[in-house]
């Protein structure tokens, strides 16, 4: 019996959050087992709404980075010998687990991540599971999807996730590249490791081939150790513009393929004949939802003149009732920053904010006295040039600006380095299609903001990254053709 794991199963079906037992310490998921870090280094990973330690996780350094990347290059030629529909069993066994243990995964996320439990309960976990489901459907259908193309897997996978959607942006990196007959190392960030871990379990469970999915934890060094390493020829990748640079560098000298989901800084549109309490809620789930935590947030609203008094003045109310506190409750609607150095970055971009001289404005709900929090927060006022209208700020804080003409509008949006999402209110279909085109974006979304699926395709342009996550479109990023 490995202690290392979490005592919870299934089967004992945990009734509540205060019945889930969270081992006190996990170690390394490489080659089917629970391994040591080889120097014997851990680290504590917390819940930001009270600050208290969950567990100790161990940090992997090069000699664990080392053995994983050869455990999934061992496994490699066997998994891609399997045949799709075999490949396919195993994806939709996790798909399947993933969906039993919902609800103790819901918890574990909200708990370490601080996303209040409705959002992890009802589209996290849920869509987690689907992108296994999807992926899975397509193990065995690959010459269909690329006809006379002769896909082929890569080869061995490194893949380096960010804290926003832990689980979610590891079934995102993982069910693709097993479909197609990759191996792969996958290091969760250092804030939020137990969901992936969580997973492992699973994947233990599910009695995956030893060594096809290799889940190791530890810091950016050993993001980096991982890009460094000679052996996988894909870097895969979702997190900050800043690291993703460092990826992009680090695949160019050893000439392996990567693809890049990087920051945003989304335009979402009101025009003067949308339907506005719609747009209002559009909006508020657009840059609250997960504490703005997401890199497709809703971070720059444009509104146009004619009906800016009445959306700010409805907004303001709107923001008033939303309730801020425990992630575990699930009446809560804005649960705690996810990390003691997120919520400094968002106070520096508050403070900025106000001697760009912007207007801010705040709810007055209470803060908790512990954990680390941020009220909704917006700015009026705001300059095209000012830091925050250019800058991913990453929490709930939205910058308002007004237009008159659709030209105006359609250049201020694009005025960013960022391409990664945008949204647009209007009654009228004419200017949807006028946006979707014009609107330099990955997504652009009509009358509803932060839709995931896992068939359509997610992904940007300039420095929001390149590649895509979803679709078949998605698949093509871990396949070669001959
Ligand atoms: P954020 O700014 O949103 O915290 P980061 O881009 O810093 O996101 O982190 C995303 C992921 O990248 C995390 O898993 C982190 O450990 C990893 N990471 C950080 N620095 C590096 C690096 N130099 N090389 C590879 N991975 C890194």
């Amino acid at each position: 019996m490995n202690m290392s794991k979490t005592s919870w199963k299934l089967s004992e079906a945990p009734e509540g959050a205060d019945h889930i037992q969270l081992a006190k310490r996990y170690e390394l998921f490489i080659n089917g087992s629970w391994t040591a870090p080889k120097a014997g280094t851990y680290f504590k990973t917390i819940n930001p709404a009270t600050e208290e330690t969950l567990a100790e996780v161990a940090q992997a350094d090069k000699d664990d980075v080392d053995a994983a990347f050869k455990a999934a290059q061992a496994a490699q030629p066997k998994w891609q010998a399997l045949s799709g529909a075999e490949r396919g069993k195993y994806i939709y066994r996790i798909a399947r687990m993933l969906q039993e243990r919902s609800r103790a995964f819901a918890v574990v996320e909200s708990m370490n991540g601080g996303k209040p439990i409705r959002e992890s309960r009802d589209i996290d976990i849920p869509l987690a599971a689907a992108h296994f489901f999807y992926h899975a459907g397509w193990a065995d259908k690959l010459e269909y999807a690329f006809p006379m193309r002769k896909p082929q897997p890569i080869g061995v996978v490194a893949q380096i996730i960010p804290w926003n959607f832990p689980l979610l942006m590891a079934a995102w990196k993982i069910a693709p590249a097993l479909a197609c007959g990759n191996t792969v190392v996958l290091k969760p960030a250092e804030t939020t490791p137990l969901t992936a871990l969580l997973l492992a379990e699973v994947i233990e469970a599910a009695q995956l081939p030893k060594g096809v999915v290799n889940i190791i934890t530890g810091d950016g060094q050993t993001g980096a150790l991982m890009t460094a390493h000679a052996i996988p020829q894909k870097l895969a990748f979702t997190g900050s513009t800043e690291v993703g640079r460092k990826i992009q560098e680090a695949a160019i000298k050893r000439n392996k393929r990567v693809t890049l989901e990087l920051g945003g800084k989304a335009a979402n549109i009101i025009f003067d004949d949308a339907p506005i309490e719609a747009a209002v809620e559009g909006i508020i789930n657009g840059i609250y939802f997960n504490q703005g935590h997401v890199c497709c947030a809703g971070s720059r609203l444009f509104v146009q003149e004619s009906v800016y008094d009445k959306v700010l003045l409805k907004l303001k109310r709107r923001m008033d009732s939303l309730y801020l506190g425990d992630p575990l409750d699930k009446n809560t609607d804005i649960g705690a920053i996810n990390s003691k150095s997120q919520l400094e970055t968002i106070d520096r971009y508050l403070k900025i904010g106000q001697e760009e001289g912007a207007e801010m404005y705040q709810t007055d709900c209470e803060l908790p006295a512990k954990g680390f929090w941020c009220k909704p927060t917006l700015f009026t006022h705001v300059a095209q040039s000012n830091r925050i209208a250019q800058e991913e700020i990453f929490g709930p804080v939205l910058a308002i600006q007004t237009f008159r003409t659709i030209e105006e509008v359609i250049g201020q949006a694009n005025n960013t380095p960022y391409g990664l999402s945008a949204g647009v209110w209007t009654d009228k279909g004419s200017k949807i299609f006028q946006l979707t085109s014009a609107l330099k974006a990955g997504v652009v979304w009509a009358n509803t903001y932060n839709k995931f699926d896992p068939t359509s395709p997610f992904g940007g342009y300039k420095e929001s990254g390149f590649g895509r996550e979803g679709g078949v479109h998605g698949l093509e990023a871990y396949l070669r053709f001959e």
